[in-house]
């Protein structure tokens, strides 16, 4: 009698005591770890990235518990400017001429350097067919000497001597060059390039033998031109240093001559001022635009030397009245 009454104590007691401990996080039993709280008496993970709940995209970085974007380029974060490359997330200036990220003396074509070529380089390349076309539309040529075949290999024609260049050949390489000096400023006579203001005030280039001189205009707006000045071996040269002169004077010639189109000389054979932009005016111009207004290394020192001395000595010698 007395162990049932025990037993049934016991059982009475123990179910007392459970009902006593209340249990979940909010009586601490047990209680939350860090990284939860409790609600409603359970144990939750916490918001917000730092607990991963839930955590940040790639491109955030979770700050004060919350996501934020990423600083830098590679995120938009600032982005670059358009001149600009994200590297290593920094924006850099791009390479290449197009962002003057270094100098280029050439033509910059698609962000390439393209040098310019110098002058002899030039003559010693050939005219395309575009170009000859070209020329030839513009410009009757025409000669009482015979031609040869016409080719052209490394700027001369193979089937002339040595000492001999092709005079046609010749004539096209001096408009080919009037139609691509690279003159950083206007001529002072006219806002055309070299070649448009020949070509708009002459019809044609006559190559003579039977002349002691050049002229001009016999036909109407036609240039005669001394067969013995037209291919001769220097022209391959701009300045050919034995002779101290080259392909350069040809479009001198070419320009002095077409001047007479609409002026004479005012001086006997030389012109009263500069002034009066007659022929010797513009020859002395173009002498002074070699000098000085062609990109570097586009004549060698030597021929710009040429040119400024060449330039000084018409200024001095071909105008009657100083001014
Ligand atoms: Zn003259």
């Amino acid at each position: 009698m007395n162990k049932n009454i025990i037993i049934i104590f016991i059982l009475v007691l123990i179910i007392f005591l459970m009902s006593c401990t209340k249990q979940g996080c909010e009586f601490n039993n047990p209680s939350c770890n860090k990284t939860f709280e409790c609600v409603n008496n359970q144990c939750q993970l916490k918001m917000g990235c730092t607990y991963n709940n839930p955590s940040c995209e790639e491109n955030q970085d979770c700050i004060g518990n919350f996501c934020r974007l990423k600083e830098g380029c590679q995120f938009n974060n600032p982005s670059c400017e358009n001149t600009s490359e994200c590297v290593n997330n920094q924006c850099q200036l791009k390479m290449g001429c197009t962002y003057n990220n270094h100098s280029c003396e050439g033509n910059c074509v698609e962000n390439k350097c393209i040098p310019l070529p110098n002058i002899n380089d030039l003559l010693h390349t050939c005219p395309s067919l575009s170009e000859i076309e070209k020329y030839e539309t513009d410009f009757i040529i025409t000669s009482d000497i015979q031609f040869k075949e016409y080719a052209c290999e490394k700027g001369k024609n193979p089937y002339y001597q040595e000492d001999r260049l092709d005079p046609k050949l010749t004539i096209y390489q001096a408009l080919r060059i009037m139609d691509s000096l690279p003159f950083s400023k206007n001529l002072p006579w006219t806002d055309e390039s070299l070649y448009d203001w020949l070509k708009n005030n002459i019809k044609g280039i006559h190559i003579n033998k039977e002349t002691d001189n050049s002229y001009c205009c016999n036909p109407d707006r036609v240039i005669n031109l001394k067969a013995e000045v037209i291919g001769a071996s220097r022209q391959l040269k701009w300045v050919d240093p034995q002779s101290g002169t080259g392909m350069e004077a040809l479009p001198a010639l070419l320009l002095h001559e077409a001047r007479h189109v609409t002026h004479g000389h005012t001086c006997g054979t030389n012109d009263a001022t500069l002034d009066e932009g007659g022929a010797w005016a513009l020859q002395y111009y173009l002498y002074y635009w070699y000098g000085h207004y062609l990109p570097e290394k586009y004549l060698s020192d030597y021929e710009k030397e040429m040119a400024v001395s060449f330039a000084k000595e018409l200024r001095n010698t071909r105008f009657c009245e100083k001014n």
